[in-house]
């Protein structure tokens, strides 16, 4: 059996009686990459805060590793290395000795603590920038600084809150790289995220979260297949009057010389389309695809798109 690390039963959480979480439950194996996906205020911040212990519950249960987030929260913490969106306010110190401080925190030694740190900030590209202020970074690496701060005490669990949102597409794809080496080693990792390619990308598994209900859950793949619609688009330089029969089991459209068929699965069809349309002299000059993607399956579920 595989063990969950985090097991989130029945959180429910409103604020000044407007609900945010509604019986939400969500459940991480040990080494998964997981994804909470939605738009924005669909509950995934509060979620992570409940998580981590900044914000209360109302009702309902997390437990980390098999202990309870409350009861055992010395033990649940230590388990756990957030990278939150927002700064924490220490401005006013050289960003290696703000992980010092963030590694005591966590009771790592001092010798301890400086190797941690220099390995987390050569990897990160930090190293020369170890004696700055966190005011003197750029957005890029105010964002790296939070992951090595997510990271000194050498967490099992990691929990990214929007990690990308706002960055280049450089570092974007430098952070994307560097977390699938974290889920390598074995790391398990929750990210929050409203891109939607993140998200197919990087997750094995996610669950869809809107207005503080979970809409549904599973491998972005399977997701996609089992909601998503994919289109195929065939450019035909001949045909005839016997295509409506040969494609009478398939949901299409024609426009002259362009058929666009909508497909649940493109990959699995598209040579299927093309041999009946190949029969009877039909020519085709070109076929275009267009990939489903989980923003269908949300706009399937909600009748709207994750970032409208
Ligand atoms: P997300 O992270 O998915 O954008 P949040 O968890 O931040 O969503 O917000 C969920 C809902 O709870 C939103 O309607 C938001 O306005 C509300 N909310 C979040 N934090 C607070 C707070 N501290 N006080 C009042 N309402 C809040």
């Amino acid at each position: 059996m595989t063990t969950s690390a985090v097991k989130i039963q029945k959180l429910s959480k409103s604020y000044n009686g407007s609900e945010a979480l509604s019986n939400v439950d969500i459940t991480i194996l040990d080494g998964q990459f997981f994804g909470l996906l939605g738009p924005n205020g669909a509950g995934k911040s509060t979620t992570i805060n409940i998580l981590t212990g900044l914000v209360r519950k109302d009702s309902g249960n997390i437990a980390v590793f098999g202990k309870d987030i409350e009861k055992e929260y010395r033990f649940t913490r230590s388990q756990i290395g957030t990278a939150q969106q927002e700064l924490s306010i220490d401005w006013f110190f050289p960003i290696e000795k703000l992980l010092q401080y963030q590694a005591g925190y966590y009771g790592i030694s001092p010798k301890n603590a400086k190797e941690r740190i220099e390995e987390l900030l050569n990897r990160l590209g930090l190293w020369k920038k170890r004696k700055s202020r966190l005011r003197q970074l750029s957005g890029g690496m105010k964002r790296r600084y939070q992951i090595a701060k997510a990271l000194v005490h050498d967490p099992k669990i990691i929990i990214l809150d929007e990690p990308t949102a706002g960055v280049d597409v450089e570092l974007r794809h430098e952070l994307w790289d560097y977390l699938r080496q974290l889920h390598q080693q074995g790391k398990t990792i929750l990210l929050t995220t409203h891109y939607i390619e993140e998200a197919e990308l990087l997750c094995e598994y996610v669950s869809i979260i809107h207005k503080g209900k979970v809409i549904t859950e599973g491998a972005p793949k399977n997701l996609i297949s089992q909601l998503g619609k994919a289109g195929i688009t065939v450019h035909l330089t001949k045909w005839d009057d016997t295509l409506p029969a040969l494609l009478q089991s398939y949901s299409y459209t024609q426009n002259n010389s362009q058929l666009h068929f909508t497909v649940k699965d493109a990959e699995t069809e598209i040579s299927k389309i093309i041999s009946l349309i190949s029969k009877n002299g039909c020519q085709i000059q070109r076929v275009e695809t267009t990939k489903s993607s989980l923003e269908d399956v949300f706009l399937s579920l909600t009748g709207r798109g994750i970032n409208e």
